[in-house]
C-alpha cells in the first residue's frame, strides 16, 4: 500500500470516482435528434432538446438496452423497475431549467470491477451505481467579446453514469479502474471511452485519512479529462489535504477544478454553495419497467469481456498473465492475436504481436486497426519461420520490409533472396572456407579453447548473408571442428 509520508506521520488516500460516459447512440436519449459528434453548432437540436413549451419526452429504447448491458458487464443488480427524475437548476446551457436524470431508484445498481495489479494480485473495487441521465449543452465563451454562446447539440444525449465505493486507495488505482472501466465499456460498445472529445469525464471524490481510521471529509473534483490527469489531480489533491491538516486546518466538504498547467487544484463552490436540486419524480416519464425476457437476451448476447477472455488466454494459450493483459486490453487486438495464434505456436504469436508489432505502431502512432501488417500476414511470416525458410532474424527483416510496403511475406522472400540456406551442402563449403582462412584458430580450438566455437558461427553467418540455418551451421561446425 502506497501511504503520503506527512510532518506528522502517515496518511492513507480514500477515492471514490464518478464517471459520465456517453452512450454510443444514433439518437439522444429523450429525441430523435442525432447525437454525432463534431457537428456545426445547433444543428442536432429537436424541440424536446431546445424544451420547446409542450414537447414531450420519449425514452430512447437503444440507450436503456445499452445502459442495462453494462450493467450487466459490471456484474451489477439490473433494477427492473427505475424512475426518472427532474435535476433542476438555471444556466444558460439547460433551456429547460432542469436535467432529467435517475436519483433514488437507478436502472442499475451495485456491481464491480476487478482491477490487474503490477504485481499479478488483483483487487475488487465496488460499483454504487449505475444511472441514465441527459447531457446539457455547452457555453461557447470564446466566439464574441462580449457574448457567450450556446450551442444545444449535446443537450439531451444520453450519458451513463457510473459511480465506484470509495474502495481506491492510491492514484495507480483510480488509473487502473479507469483503464478497465474503459476496456470493458469498448468490448460492450456502449460508450467509445475517448476522453479527449468528452465521451468519458471523470469526477475525483478524495479525502485522507490515518490508516485504520473513519474516512476525513472529501472534495470533488470536477471533469478531469484524461487518466494521467485524474492521476495527477488525486495526488495533488491528496497532499494539499493532508497539509492542510498537519497544519491545524480542517478540509471543508467542496467542489473542485484541476487546473494541469499549475499542478494545482482550486475551489469551485462549497457546501453551502451547493445546489438544492429539488429532485422529483419527471411526470413527463413513466416508471421505466424492463422486460425479464430483454434482459436475458442481452446477457446471452454479451461478448467475452477482457477478464474472462484474459484468464481465457493463460489457460488455453500458456500466456503469462502480462502478456494476456496486455493483448485483451482492445477487443480488436485480442482478435489479432487469435488470428495470428490460429494453428501456430502461441507463444510465439504473442511475441510477435507484443513485440515487433507493437513497437511498430508505436512508432508510427498507428491503431492497430490501421496496421500495415495484418494478422493473416503476420501468420504467414510466422509460417515461415515454422518451416525453416527464415530464421529469426532474417524474419525480422522480412517483417520490416512488409511494414514498408504492404507485400507478403512470401513475396518478399523471393524477391530479395532472403530464403534460409538449410542445403547442407552449400553451408559446408562455407565452414570449410572459413576454416581454411583462419587455420591458427582452428589449432587453438583444438587445444582446448571452447570459446571460439561463437566466433566460427559468426563467421559462417557473415559469410552467408545471415541466410544459413544456425541449427545446421551448430551441428556440421561441431563435427568439422572435432576433425
Ligand atoms: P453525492 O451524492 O454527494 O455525490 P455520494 O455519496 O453519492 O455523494 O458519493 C459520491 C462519490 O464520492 C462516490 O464515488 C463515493 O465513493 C465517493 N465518496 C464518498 N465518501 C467519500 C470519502 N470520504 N472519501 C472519498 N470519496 C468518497
Ligand atoms: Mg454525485
Amino acid at each position: 500500500m502506497s501511504l503520503i509520508e506527512g510532518r506528522t506521520g502517515s496518511w492513507e488516500i480514500v477515492i471514490g470516482l464518478e464517471v459520465h460516459a456517453q452512450v454510443v447512440s444514433e439518437a439522444k436519449l429523450f429525441s430523435g435528434a442525432s447525437a454525432a459528434f463534431g457537428a456545426e453548432p445547433n444543428t442536432h437540436v429537436s424541440p424536446v432538446d431546445a424544451a420547446f413549451p409542450g414537447m414531450l419526452p420519449v425514452i430512447n429504447r437503444h440507450c436503456v438496452e445499452q445502459a442495462v448491458r453494462t450493467g450487466l458487464g459490471l456484474e451489477a443488480q439490473i433494477n427492473m423497475v427505475s424512475v426518472f427524475d427532474r435535476k433542476n437548476y438555471f444556466y444558460a446551457d439547460l433551456p429547460a431549467g432542469y436535467q432529467i436524470s435517475q436519483f433514488t431508484k437507478p436502472v442499475v445498481g451495485e456491481g464491480k470491477i476487478t482491477l490487474d495489479m503490477d504485481d499479478g494480485s488483483t483487487r475488487e473495487i465496488g460499483i454504487t451505481r449505475l444511472h441514465l441521465e441527459q447531457d446539457a449543452g455547452k457555453s461557447l465563451h470564446d466566439q464574441n467579446p462580449t457574448m457567450t454562446y450556446v450551442d444545444l447539440n449535446r443537450a439531451g444525449v444520453a450519458l451513463m453514469e457510473i459511480v465506484s465505493e470509495p474502495d481506491l486507495r492510491t492514484a495507480e488505482e483510480a488509473g487502473a479502474y479507469l483503464r478497465k472501466l474503459r476496456s470493458i465499456l469498448r468490448y460492450l460498445g456502449t460508450c467509445d471511452g475517448n476522453m479527449e472529445e468528452g465521451s468519458m469525464r471523470c469526477d475525483c471524490n478524495v479525502s485522507v485519512r490515518r490508516p485504520g481510521d473513519p474516512f476525513g471529509t472529501r472534495c470533488e473534483i470536477k471533469n478531469v479529462n484524461s487518466v494521467r490527469f485524474v492521476m495527477q489531480a488525486i495526488e495533488i489533491e491528496a497532499r494539499r489535504q493532508v497539509e492542510l491538516i498537519e497544519d491545524g486546518g480542517a478540509v471543508i466538504q467542496q467542489t473542485r477544478l484541476f487546473d494541469p498547467n499549475r499542478g494545482e487544484t482550486r475551489p469551485m463552490r462549497s457546501k453551502e454553495q451547493a445546489h438544492d436540486y429539488r429532485y422529483f419524480p419527471d411526470p413527463d416519464l413513466l416508471p421505466l419497467v424492463l422486460d425479464p425476457k430483454m434482459v436475458e437476451d442481452l446477457k446471452r448476447n454479451l461478448p467475452e469481456l477482457p477478464d474472462k477472455k484474459k484468464a481465457r488466454f493463460i489457460a488455453d494459450y500458456k500466456l503469462s498473465p502480462y502478456d494476456a493483459g496486455v493483448l485483451v486490453d482492445e477487443r480488436i487486438t485480442a482478435e489479432f492475436f487469435e488470428t495470428v495464434a490460429k494453428g501456430r505456436d502461441p507463444k510465439i504469436a504473442a511475441n510477435w504481436v507484443t513485440g515487433e508489432l507493437f513497437g511498430t505502431l508505436n512508432r508510427e502512432g498507428l491503431g492497430i486497426e490501421q496496421s500495415p501488417v495484418s494478422a493473416q500476414a503476420l501468420g504467414e511470416l510466422l509460417d515461415l519461420m515454422g518451416d525453416g525458410t527464415l530464421s529469426g532474424k532474417l524474419a525480422k527483416d522480412v517483417f520490416a520490409a512488409m511494414v514498408k510496403t504492404g507485400k507478403a511475406p512470401a513475396e518478399i522472400v523471393e524477391e530479395q533472396g532472403l530464403r534460409q540456406v538449410t542445403d547442407t551442402g552449400a553451408i559446408e563449403s562455407s565452414i570449410d572456407a572459413v576454416m581454411a582462412a583462419n587455420a591458427d584458430k582452428v589449432a587453438e580450438y583444438r587445444s582446448g579453447k571452447d570459446k571460439l566455437f561463437g566466433f566460427f558461427v559468426g563467421q559462417v553467418m557473415k559469410a552467408t548473408q545471415g541466410k544459413a540455418n544456425p541449427g545446421v551451421v551448430n551441428d556440421i561446425l561441431r563435427k568439422k571442428l572435432a576433425g
